[in-house]
């Protein structure tokens, strides 16, 4: 394989799709060496088939809104890779999305399912629907047009989705409702689900607890004490939210939170009950901003349009969205002598970005390792859907922080790098190598 050669290809059959492209080029670039000493892999094309998702479902959907308006959004669903399990990924309602972004989200999730050790292929989908400022039946009735268009191919050993950025527990709540009213079945077709009707312990606070689990393994093995550490935090979402309780819970002190229009630094830090359920607020209020916190905790300063990555901080997790961090704010964060970069959110990192920490020597861990946690309890829950009972809070804890261990053990298994772990190698390796062996025995398909 040149990866040269094989991203002229794909810029070549795939034009306009720049996040697609830097998610292939970051795991090609991994992988050369080590696929490149199995000739059998060339022969049976397993990079050019990988590279290429299964099928991709693209749809209209329709939806009428509290005037009565009709509006037509556009849906997807990326059915990326099925070597080793139904397909399974979240569905993202954001104005951003679209094929590229969907592509790379999926072509990541399968390596990302592959990681958790648990037998689940890669997919997503999504909608170029903003879910901000629409009230609870305009979103209900979107969840149900965008279902209703997707069901049939949808199932427990088919392909389960489940949340992503703009769709929680409500929206996956409307989605199986519509969902189970068109099969007549009521499975684990979908993860995230309230906890009433199948859905597992845990799983909203997993992404973030399973991140946390995984830079306590990064700590750990260089000798580093997470207690007492400063950390920003990007996002005040699902995923960030869970990082900041088992932050706290862990004795490090998060000083900045933020949204689209900038950031809160709280020198007391956002470790109170009261002050992490507001995040749950400002979430909720639908607003999509985090200045009200600056009101009601007065302490804590407000910073119009600004990354919390000038922050002074010893540890960095981005939590929000794909490239929110780029090569200006790691150098800023390398100036501030940060000690560790874990990104939370899926590609959160440019290119250039990742580049830069690499080159040096930074401790850095990328997304699909550190929230693989979402993802894995997503998979505890399809296996207790399938055992038709339900698991206890610690007995899913339990398999979160396995997995993640387990996910940690894999990266530095593969991203041994003299004395330097490179987490984006092993990452990328740990979980091309299994992908790469099911597809392998089960022949050209
Ligand atoms: N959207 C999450 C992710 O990026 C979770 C997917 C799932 O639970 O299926 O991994």
């Amino acid at each position: 394989m040149n990866v040269k050669d094989i991203m002229a290809q794909l810029a070549e059959r795939h034009p306009g799709e720049p996040e697609f492209h830097q998610a292939v080029k970051e795991v090609l670039v991994s992988i050369e060496d080590v696929y490149n000493e199995h000739p059998e892999y060339e022969k049976a094309a397993i990079v050019e088939r990988i590279i290429e998702p299964d099928r991709i479902f693209t749809f209209r959907v329709p939806w009428v809104d509290d005037n009565g308006q009709t509006h037509v959004n556009i849906g997807y669903r990326v059915q990326f890779n099925g070597a080793i399990g139904p397909y399974k990924g979240g569905i993202r309602f954001h104005p951003s999305v679209n094929l590229s972004t969907l592509k790379f989200l999926g072509f990541e999730q399968t390596f990302k399912n592959a990681l958790t050790t648990l037998p689940m292929g890669g997919g997503k989908g999504g909608s170029d629907f903003s879910p901000r400022g629409r009230s609870d039946q305009e979103i209900m009735r979107f969840c149900q047009a965008f279902v209703t268009e997707l069901w049939r191919d949808l199932g427990p050993d088919t392909d389960v989705p489940a949340g992503d950025i703009g769709v929680g527990a409500r929206e996956v709540g409307y989605m199986y409702g519509m969902y189970k009213k068109l099969a007549r079945e009521h499975t684990g077709a979908f993860t995230g689900k309230g906890r009433s009707f199948g859905g597992s312990r845990l799983r909203p606070e997993a992404t973030g607890f399973g991140a946390l689990y995984f830079v306590e393994n990064m700590c750990a093995t260089h000798n580093i004490e997470l207690k007492g550490k400063t950390v920003a935090v990007s996002g005040f979402g699902n995923v960030a939210w869970g990082a900041v309780t088992k932050a706290t819970e862990l004795g490090a002190k998060v000083v900045a939170i933020s949204g689209p229009d900038g950031y809160i630094y709280d020198e007391d830090g956002v470790n109170t009950p009261e002050k992490i359920e507001y995040m749950t607020v400002l979430r909720n209020s639908g607003n999509d901003v985090v200045a009200p916190y600056a009101e009601k905790f007065p302490n804590a300063k407000f910073f119009a349009g600004k990354k919390p990555w000038e922050c002074k901080v010893d540890i960095a997790l981005p939590c929000a969205i794909q490239n929110e961090l780029n090569l200006e704010d790691a150098k800023q964060l390398k100036e501030n002598g940060v000690t560790l970069v874990a990104e939370v959110s899926n590609m959160g990192c440019t290119a250039e970005a990742v580049d830069f920490f690499l080159e040096n020597k930074m401790l850095f861990a990328p997304g699909k390792a550190v929230n693989a946690g979402g993802v894995a309890c997503s998979g505890l829950e399809m296996t207790q859907n399938a055992m038709h009972l339900s698991w206890t809070n610690e007995e899913v804890d339990k398999w979160l922080h396995q997995i993640m261990n387990d996910i940690h053990t894999q990266c530095i298994d593969h991203g041994k790098d003299g004395d330097y772990n490179n987490y984006v190698k092993g990452a990328n390796i740990a979980g091309f190598m299994k992908v790469a062996e099911a597809m392998m025995a089960q022949g050209v398909v």
